[in-house]
């Protein structure tokens, strides 16, 4: 349903908000990585990317500026989840409008030309934002947001990407399913009683 590059914007910008946003990760209060330790939990998130032929650093300041698309790409996953579909367009423009995401085409050696996404100016940050709002543009406006969730176990604001065959997923992890499962069991025997 996505192309392989659409599904690896997709997968950092799930990476990016689950790591840069608090909120409840899976039971438990998160707080994400701030200051010093910013730059190192951006890197985490994001991993190995195709941008490779960029320099691989990340300062503290490119780190609060990914940290802050974190927070408006969070919008969007809540705004699809809550059904605002105007609110979430809105939040992917904003997104579209300040990373600067324009495409062109880039190819290394002797690879096919391919699309790719960059940003305002060639800083990593800049080309990470703008990719994952792009991905995002691309779901919103292509008919796929049953495509983005968040996390519906107690205690858990965690977003994902579904890639389900019938788009049927719940939860960020297997984790938050087996807590619900158990929960819903606990409930049910109790109700017995
Ligand atoms: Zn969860």
């Amino acid at each position: 349903m996505f192309d392989s590059h659409v599904a690896l914007l997709l997968d950092q910008a799930v990476a990016l908000v689950n790591a840069l946003t608090d909120g409840e990760a899976r039971g438990r209060a998160y707080t994400a990585p701030r200051g010093a330790e910013l730059p190192d939990a951006v890197a985490a998130a994001v991993g190995h990317d195709e941008t490779a032929a960029r320099p691989r650093t990340l300062d503290a300041a490119q780190a609060e500026c990914l940290a802050a698309t974190a927070q408006c790409m969070r919008e969007v996953f809540q705004a699809v989840q809550d059904g605002r579909m105007d609110a979430a367009a809105v939040a992917v423009n904003d997104l579209l409008r300040d990373t600067g995401a324009r495409p062109h085409l880039d190819r290394a050696g002797d690879e096919p030309w391919r699309l790719h996404f960059h940003g305002a100016d060639d800083s990593l940050a800049a080309a990470i934002g703008a990719g994952c709002a792009t991905g995002l543009a691309l779901v919103v406006g292509g008919g796929l947001t049953d495509r983005l969730g968040v996390c519906q176990a107690a205690r858990c604001d965690r977003v994902y990407t579904d890639t389900s065959r019938n788009a049927a997923r719940q939860f960020c992890s297997t984790a938050c399913q087996n807590r619900t499962k158990a929960a819903t069991f606990r409930a049910r025997r109790s109700a017995a009683r």
